[in-house]
């Protein structure tokens, strides 16, 4: 027989367990002498303030040091407008939460506080101490060294970018964002699944997509990793392929040039440009027919994989002008789902068939328009030598130059080009590159036909 509580006896047991888990709760309080809890209320504002107790000195000290320095500046932001009408209080709630994990212990720090304005102003910091050689740590010192850093970064941006209903993110600032330094990547944890990553608001994406998180499985870094971090049970023959992000610092004193190929690609070719680009430490940009990728999907990976970058020229090269907007829309959607398809992500730049278009046009593409100012004209002549004096006499920093990848005179033409500019202080960077370099944010009026400094 199943004994069953009557009413009476529900409320005495949760009477009970109320009283249990109080005692417990106190007595983890007593435990320690730290406050948890810190509330003060006003007229004017609220504070909130909860932290975790932690034994060890050292970080509790980075925490108080942390609490300290963000009340003062809103107490300073509330004394300051003490003579003002406020219409809504001012509130700070700042939270700590710590876990351990591989004799790491790692604290986490968030601060959100209101003093007017539109929304709230958010803080991140996070702490990394190892409790074995009783050190403060950061990301870098989970990887075998530097290079492999570097190679997590790259995947974090393949993340971020594949991240699920956020496919309108824009790749320079994805790319700004998951740069590799420390900077960004300042709050992190490994679990079970792999390594998180945890983008405030502003970093990769606006405020609006809020704060972004990704997870790097562990057959992507396994190889990465120093051997107590990884996790062998998981297949590393499933590992991600991204692209090789070049450290810009070598370009930085150079005079640049962006290659840029049209209506590819072309399996033969553009193969034989890639071939050779390492010859000129060179990477170019790619803008390929939609209707050509499934034709071409291999040597359309290989120049991503690469590091270079790749653009849309629409689907069928028509006259944008000259179309409908259903039309304009369907080329360049057609266009993007196919690139996405075989590289994984969604193209952002666009150059428009004959350098054609309207401010209607600009406005349904919604991506970055990308022209030229150097046309050796290689599509009429097809002579190797021309086009490499073309490019060579019109030569300038911050030059975009048209060639097409679809006529062995072109990519020949390119790379006699390169071979001299080489000796002149040329470097050859993708456009992202380029855009990089000049701290140009490329937005989606402009149509740059060229990058000068
Ligand atoms: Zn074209």
């Amino acid at each position: 027989m199943k004994r069953k509580l009557n009413k009476k006896g529900k409320i005495t047991l949760a009477i009970l367990l109320i009283i249990i888990s109080s005692i417990s709760v106190m007595f983890i309080y007593a435990d320690n002498n730290d406050e948890k809890h810190i509330l003060e209320s006003t007229e004017r504002y609220d504070l909130k303030i909860d932290y975790p107790s932690i034994k060890n000195k050292k970080i509790k000290e980075k925490i108080k040091a942390y609490i300290d320095e963000q009340k003062e500046e809103f107490m300073n932001v509330v004394k300051k407008s003490e003579n003002i009408e406020i219409s809504s209080k001012y509130d700070f709630n700042l939270n700590v939460t710590s876990n351990e994990r591989d004799g790491i212990t790692y604290v986490n720090m968030l601060t959100y506080s209101y003093t007017g304005g539109a929304h709230y102003i958010r803080d991140d910091k996070s702490i990394y101490y190892n409790n074995e050689t009783k050190e403060f740590i950061d990301l870098k010192y989970f990887f075998k060294d530097e290079e492999s850093f570097k190679q997590m970064t790259n995947l974090a941006y393949y993340y971020v970018m594949n991240l699920e209903n956020k496919d309108n993110l824009d790749t320079l600032w994805v790319k700004r964002g998951t740069a590799p330094t420390i900077d960004n990547y300042r709050h992190f944890k490994f679990t079970d699944n792999g390594l998180e990553i945890m983008f405030p608001p502003y970093q990769v994406a606006s405020w609006a997509d809020g704060e972004i998180n990704i997870t790097i499985p562990y057959e992507d870094i396994n190889k990465y990793l120093k051997e107590p971090y990884q996790d062998k049970t998981k297949d590393e023959t499933v590992a991600k392929e991204v692209p090789n992000i070049r450290d810009l610092k070598q370009f930085k004193d150079k005079k640049l040039i962006a290659f840029t190929f049209d209506d590819g690609p072309s399996t033969s070719n553009t193969n034989y440009l890639l071939d050779n680009l390492d010859k000129y430490n060179a990477r170019v940009t790619f803008f390929v027919l939609g209707s050509r990728v499934k034709n071409n999907k291999e040597v359309l990976k290989r120049a991503y994989l690469q590091g270079n970058d790749i653009g849309s020229h629409t689907y069928n090269h028509r006259n944008l002008n000259l179309l409908s907007d259903e039309a304009v829309i369907d080329e360049i959607k057609r266009t993007n789902d196919e690139i996405k398809n075989i590289i994984g992500i969604s193209p952002t730049l666009l150059r428009p068939p004959y350098g054609n278009l309207t401010n209607r046009v600009k406005d349904l593409a919604d991506m970055h328009i990308i022209l030229w100012n150097i046309d050796p004209l290689d599509w009429k002549y097809k002579d190797k030598n021309r086009v490499a004096n073309e490019i060579i006499e019109h030569a300038h920093d911050g030059a975009i130059v048209l060639v097409h990848d679809i006529y062995k005179s072109s990519v020949d033409g390119a790379l006699l080009a390169m071979e001299e500019l080489e000796k002149q202080g040329y470097a050859f960077v993708t456009i992202s590159e380029m855009a990089e370099l000049r701290g140009i944010d490329l937005d989606y009026q402009t149509s740059y036909f060229s990058m000068k400094k």
